[in-house]
């Protein structure tokens, strides 16, 4: 049995990210990932300037960069320019090759087109009955983790994600987000522009509200705004929000294996990549403090507050909205709301 000081499991952002990290030491590090390509994964491709600060990416891999963003509510629409771009947006594939391809030259060792299917003491096995050994293991297998499977630890609480990926034939030249509690409830709508086409999509908590109903209100709403889906396909995954710690002895959980995206905005690429970070950190020196980690679960929790706030004001969650939307016609509310999210 061939034996590797770290084996992360699965090529996201978070399983990429703290390869790239333990590359920089002498530890034997293998990266298994069940697909054949890195980043096959739905998303709207949408990374703040925070997700940046982590993996700058250079320009070949950024769709679009935006500095416009247009929040709208049933009744009002506020605007926001900001000096310097705030959101790019990637295709996902394009950014599993790019963070792959980081890995060049690097002595860690990349299997793709390899499932693992079980867990065992020091130990995993994949699909093909191969057995490799370890001495710790990084779940950074995603929403529907085998990893975290193991450690005992379901999916709790969840967004189901909706999404059309449009051709459009001009750049779309904002972000949008449509409040509409009436469809949507504490969530939202969003126009993602990536250059040539734009990711438009909802989501929302099936153990909260019934996902076929926020369904046919996302169709009503894409006649009212004059969307056309045209070809496109409705896709849709889930996005896993119930944290539940990172560190179990010698096996960690990073990104969404660890529910470290948020329940409110859906966002989870900027915390797939700290937590895959942080994590390679901590192996390489169980006394790092961990403070980017630390930051991350600060952003998280204070976004699960609003979320509180949005499901406590129930049947005047619309009249919320509005008032949001009003205070985002005031200069300095925006700009803190803007620099707090980006
Ligand atoms: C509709 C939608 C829109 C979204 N939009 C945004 C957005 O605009 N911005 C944002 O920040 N986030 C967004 N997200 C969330 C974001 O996509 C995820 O949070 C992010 O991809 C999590 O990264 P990860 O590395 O943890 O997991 P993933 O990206 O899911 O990667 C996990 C990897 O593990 C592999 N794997 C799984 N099981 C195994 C196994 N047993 N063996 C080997 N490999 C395995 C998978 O093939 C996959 O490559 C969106 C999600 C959805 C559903």
């Amino acid at each position: 049995m061939e034996t590797f000081d770290v084996i992360i499991v699965g090529g996201g952002p978070a399983g990429l990210q703290c390869a790239r990290e333990l590359s920089h030491s002498r530890l034997r590090v293998l990266l298994i990932e069940k697909g054949e390509i890195f980043g096959d994964k739905l998303c709207a491709g949408g990374l703040t300037l925070k997700g940046m600060d982590v993996l700058p990416l250079p320009d070949h891999v950024i769709q679009q960069k935006i500095s416009r963003a247009a929040l709208h509510s049933r009744r009002r629409r506020a605007d926001t320019v900001t000096p310097v771009p705030y959101l790019f947006t990637v295709d996902r594939r394009e950014l599993g090759a790019y963070q792959r391809s980081l890995l060049d030259e690097t002595e860690v060792v990349v299997k793709t087109n390899s499932q693992v299917t079980e867990i065992g003491n020091k130990q995993l096995t994949l699909k093909t009955g191969q057995v490799y050994g370890f001495s710790y293991l990084v779940g950074a297998d995603g929403y529907a983790s085998l990893v975290r499977r193991h450690l005992g630890l379901n999916v709790r609480k969840k967004l189901i994600g909706f999404q059309y990926s449009i051709p459009v034939e001009e750049e779309h030249p904002a972000l949008e987000m449509f409040l509409d509690a009436r469809r949507f409830h504490l969530w939202y709508a969003w126009i993602f522009p990536h250059g040539d086409r734009i990711a438009v999509g909802c989501c929302c908590d099936p153990d909260r509200i019934d996902p076929q109903m926020v369904k046919k209100g996302f169709h009503e709403w894409l006649k009212e705004t004059g969307i056309e889906t045209g070809e496109a396909k409705l896709e849709s995954y889930p996005i896993a929000y119930d944290y539940q710690g990172y560190k179990f002895e010698n096996i960690f959980l990073v990104g969404e294996a660890a529910g470290l995206a948020s329940g409110f905005t859906g966002e989870g690429i900027y915390q797939a990549l700290v937590s895959g970070q942080e994590v390679a950190r901590l192996i390489l020196d169980p006394k790092h403090h961990a403070d980017r980690m630390n930051q991350l679960l600060k952003y998280n929790r204070t976004l699960e507050k609003m979320m509180a706030v949005f499901r406590w004001a129930g049947p005047m969650r619309g009249a919320l909205q509005e008032f949001l939307l009003f205070l985002m016609t005031r200069n300095w509310i925006r700009d803190k709301i803007n620099a707090m999210f980006s």
